[in-house]
């Protein structure tokens, strides 16, 4: 299956995205993530799009529609992918329609994690992910059993991102508000939209999208 999670930085799409990956074989992809190897990769596209993320803004859909559109070609696949950040604007939601029909995909359903904008700054900013596996964890909400060791694969290393301060989530938000939200009735009309309740603890929301996948 092939499925969009949509939602507000901190709703908890990578969360999900990453327990759909160990329990149906899908795979994440999440142009945040790309985004941020390219950063430490140095590349063009890195260089270019550290100062828009660090402000919290929108990198341009050009780039986000190629980026995607490259990895929409890999062949790891098979299995559904979960696009997890992407699109973010109504110009890459028409862009992704046409590449998928363009390469013979489909999307099977759009989620969208519906989460106060209250509760988002408390989760952006004890967010904190295992710079080995790429765990995610919070200091308050999901922390590992053991203190500072990893649950998945032991490492003692976490890292925490540059943009999770107070200050760029709340250019993060409105430029949510303002830029994606608008996906929200374009999904709607063409009835492949479906909400869950984000605010429900982490193995509620799990169950929640088990239900709308079957
Ligand atoms: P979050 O998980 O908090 O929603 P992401 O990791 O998805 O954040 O994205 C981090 C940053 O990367 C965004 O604030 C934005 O600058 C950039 N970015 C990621 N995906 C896109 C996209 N589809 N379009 C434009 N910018 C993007
Ligand atoms: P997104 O990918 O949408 O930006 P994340 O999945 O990274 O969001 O979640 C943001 C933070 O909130 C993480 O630290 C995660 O551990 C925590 N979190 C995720 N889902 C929930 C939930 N349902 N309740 C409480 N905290 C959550
Ligand atoms: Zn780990």
């Amino acid at each position: 299956m092939n499925i969009i999670l949509l939602g507000p930085p901190g709703a908890g799409k990578g969360t999900q995205a990453k327990r759909l990956e160990d329990s149906r074989g899908m795979v994440q992809l999440s142009t945040g993530d790309m985004l941020r190897a390219a950063v430490k990769a140095g590349s063009e596209i890195g260089r270019k799009a550290k100062a828009i993320m660090d402000a919290g803004k929108l990198v341009d859909d050009e780039t986000m529609i190629g980026i995607i559109s490259d990895r929409l070609d890999q062949p790891d696949l098979a299995n559904g992918f979960i696009l997890d950040g992407f699109p973010r604007t109504v110009a890459q939601a028409e862009a992704l329609d046409k590449l998928l029909s363009d390469k013979g995909m489909k999307l099977d359903a759009v989620i969208e994690m519906q989460v106060d904008d209250a509760a988002l700054t408390a989760r952006i900013t004890g967010r904190y992910t295992c710079a080995k596996c790429g765990q995610g964890y919070h200091d308050e909400f999901q922390k590992p059993e053991k203190e500072g060791v990893c649950d998945k694969c032991g490492s003692t290393e976490f890292s925490r991102r540059a943009d999770d301060n107070a200050e760029t989530v709340k250019s993060r938000l409105e430029a949510y508000h303002a830029q994606t939200a608008p996906i929200l009735p374009y999904y709607k009309g063409k009835g492949t939209l479906k909400g869950v309740d984000g605010m429900a603890d982490i193995d509620d929301v799990t169950k929640q999208i088990e239900g709308i996948l079957g």
